[in-house]
Formats: structure tokens, C-alpha cells, sequence
């Protein structure tokens, strides 16, 4: 099987499984636990640029994915900075602490 995509310049627009299957719940206040989860959702799911569009590198869904999303809201419902967030994406860490 070839990873190069068919000829077309068709865009990655169209989130269908976030369309059927909706947002993940973000559980407030968050709790300890997940925290480290959803630095792994971002990290492991962050944006990887092919010539279609933007994409989720593990699972090939439209970036943001549900689990990106998911990931990030939990981080900043935890009180972590959007800024830190990028830095942790930038780093590749999945085990990293989101706190400096
Ligand atoms: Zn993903």
C-alpha cells in the first residue's frame, strides 16, 4: 500500500468521526489524573502538514483531532498556559510535566 494519496488535490476539511461521535466530555474541576493524559493526546496527536492539509499524525484525522481537542481543553481547564501547551506539542514529549 502506497502513502502517497491519489492524485487530486482534495483538502482535509471534514471531521466525520468528531461530526458522529461529538466532542469527549472535559470533566470540571479536572482531576490529577488527567492531566497527564491529556499532555499524551496532544503531544501524540499533534498536527503533521501533508499536501491534502493539515492532519492528526497518529490517527490521520483532520487536525485538530477529537483527541487534540480533547487533550487541550482539559490542559487549560487545568490552568495550563495555550503558550506551555505549544511548547509541549514542539517538544514531543508524551511523558512531559505541563507544569515549568
Ligand atoms: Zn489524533
Amino acid at each position: 500500500m502506497s502513502m502517497i494519496a491519489a492524485a487530486g488535490p482534495t483538502r482535509v476539511t471534514a471531521d466525520p468521526i468528531g461530526a458522529a461521535l461529538g466532542e469527549l466530555p472535559v470533566l470540571v474541576p479536572v482531576r490529577p489524573e488527567h492531566v497527564p493524559l491529556a499532555v499524551r493526546a496532544v503531544v501524540v496527536h499533534a498536527k503533521q502538514e501533508w499536501p491534502a492539509g493539515a492532519v492528526c499524525r497518529n490517527d490521520r484525522a483532520p487536525h485538530p483531532c477529537r483527541l487534540a481537542r480533547w487533550g487541550r481543553r482539559v490542559l487549560l481547564a487545568a490552568g495550563v498556559f495555550e503558550e506551555r501547551i505549544h511548547l509541549l506539542v514542539a517538544g514531543g514529549d508524551p511523558y512531559a510535566s505541563p507544569w515549568p
